[in-house]
């Protein structure tokens, strides 16, 4: 594509942003999401209404609710400028592990269904996003605990072997 179509194509999609039905859709996420960014919990910066991923066949306004998350003005730059690298860093990692190709699409198919299995409702579907995307602080967190839990049971059982 040379840079007159995605220029093209860059004035078109804004101008379907100005629909009325973009405009009703993006306050439904909004109202959803109690005009809070999802990522960073601010309701005081500029927020806006970002797609999780785009289907050339789809307007903007046509995606399910899940495809669709509030976040602030920083939230949505950061996200929109690491998304690909960060995607690629996954992909690195499936080949530095080994992961063969049934491996990789079993993957796919874990996320997927850890996503949109029926055993979880709505509500875990936003719990299991979180839990991911904040695994790192939560490991942070959970590494000194059972540090402290291991301690302790070492000390139990040298109490008990004296006994
Ligand atoms: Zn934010």
């Amino acid at each position: 594509m040379n840079e007159h179509d995605k220029q093209n194509r860059r004035e078109e999609y804004l101008r379907k942003l100005r629909d009325p039905r973009w405009q009703r859709k993006r306050l439904e996420i909004m109202q959803r999401d109690e005009f809070t960014c999802q990522y960073c919990y601010d309701t005081q910066t500029t927020l806006n209404v970002h797609h999780n991923y785009y289907q050339s066949d789809r307007e903007p306004w046509d995606y399910p609710e899940a495809a669709l998350i509030t976040l602030c003005e920083n939230c949505h730059t950061e996200e929109t400028e690491n998304r690909r690298s960060e995607e690629v860093l996954l992909l690195h990692v499936c080949r530095t592990m080994g992961l063969s190709s049934s491996g990789v699409n079993g993957l796919a198919i874990a996320l997927h269904d850890l996503g949109e299995h029926s055993m979880f409702s709505e509500h875990w579907q936003y719990d299991l996003t979180w839990f991911i995307r904040h695994f790192w602080e939560i490991r942070d967190f959970i590494d000194p605990l059972r540090a402290e839990v291991r301690r302790r049971a070492e000390e139990l059982k040298a109490k008990e072997s004296k006994a």
